[in-house]
């Protein structure tokens, strides 16, 4: 399964996006001390943005987890 790498723009974790995740999913950061809700808002090149904590309670909130 193909990966690509981003950085966390809050921490610069550098964070393993799987190829099945595609723009507009949630993700979060691997760092356990961070932990920030990221968006994919790009897929070429891969692109996150921080997702303002609020958006997390969402019930259908339903983050991926890394490899
Ligand atoms: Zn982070």
């Amino acid at each position: 399964m193909a990966v690509e790498f981003v950085k966390c723009p809050t921490c610069k974790q550098k964070l393993a996006i799987m190829d099945y995740v595609t723009e507009g999913m949630l993700v979060v950061c691997a760092n356990a001390h961070c932990g920030t809700s990221l968006r994919v808002v790009g897929r070429r090149p891969l692109r996150v943005e921080a997702v303002p904590e609020e958006e997390t309670y969402k019930p259908d909130y339903r983050p991926e987890s890394y490899g």
